[in-house]
């Protein structure tokens, strides 16, 4: 838990956000700056700032799969799968990311806009 992350104040329920899966492990909440009709965010409860900071341990392996298969689980339950979607970890400045607590992008149905990458 870090005070001063956005992400972190929603697993600690400080900030108000439809929960739409939650374990152990894990928490998924929809992006408030949709580019799809489905547009999920799925995140470590752990405050884990980027994916530099993972480390080789089976920990971070169960971990990184768990946001992978939580994302392929609510894929199916929001009717995307068999079209396909599109998964994003962004890391870093250069990789263009916002908020310094790992999340996975869940991104697919109707598109906003589409990203070529
Ligand atoms: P990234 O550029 O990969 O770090 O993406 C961060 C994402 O978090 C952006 O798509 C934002 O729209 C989203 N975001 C930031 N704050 C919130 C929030 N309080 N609730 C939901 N999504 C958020």
């Amino acid at each position: 838990m870090r005070k001063d992350c956005v992400f972190c104040k929603i697993v600690n329920r400080e900030i108000a956000t439809k929960i739409i899966f939650e374990d152990d492990l894990v928490m998924a909440f929809n992006d408030n700056n949709s580019v799809a009709s489905v547009h999920i965010l799925i995140i470590p409860k752990e405050h884990i700032e980027s994916t530099n900071d993972l480390t080789e341990s089976e920990k971070n392996e169960k971990l990184m799969g768990r946001l992978i298969l939580v994302a392929r689980k609510l894929a199916i339950e929001k009717g995307i799968s068999e079209a396909g979607y599109k998964l994003l970890v962004r890391t870093g400045k250069e990789g263009g990311q916002e908020v310094p607590h790992i999340h996975l992008h869940l991104m697919g149905g109707d598109w906003k806009f589409k990203p070529n990458i």
